[in-house]
């Protein structure tokens, strides 16, 4: 936990949010400026500044995330049209948070390459 981040504040129920995920070891809920029909942000509870910081203790704890995601974007409808996940990684990858998050995004068809 950080007391200064922005996630870590969500996560302790600092400031509000829409939870659509929650367990002991990482949540779910809408971004709050989403860019698609459906976009949802999936991070761990524990604080990790980026994906490129990922230790290897934390291997469990990642593919934890990336099943959960998958139950998400399932439940949302997302598996028939398909949909994507976006990790921002660091300056230049566009990350604005740093907690690291995976974006799910879908519900409209998304284009390639981003910018
Ligand atoms: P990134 O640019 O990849 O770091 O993404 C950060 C995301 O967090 C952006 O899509 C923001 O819209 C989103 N965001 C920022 N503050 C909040 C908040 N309080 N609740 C939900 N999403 C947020
Ligand atoms: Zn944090």
């Amino acid at each position: 936990m950080s007391d200064d981040c922005l996630f870590c504040k969500l996560i302790r129920g600092e400031i509000p949010s829409k939870m659509v995920f929650e367990d002991d070891r990482v949540c779910a809920f809408h971004d709050i400026n989403p860019i698609a029909p459906t976009h949802i942000l999936v991070i761990p509870k524990k604080h990790i500044t980026t994906i490129a910081c990922v230790r290897p203790e934390d291997a469990d704890l990642m593919g934890h995330l990336i099943l959960k995601a998958n139950q998400i974007a399932a439940e949302q409808g997302l598996k028939e049209n398909g949909f994507r996940y976006v990790v921002n990684t660091g300056e230049d990858g566009g990350q604005s948070v740093f907690h690291m998050h995976l974006h799910i995004l879908g519900g409209r068809k998304l284009n390639w390459p981003p910018g």
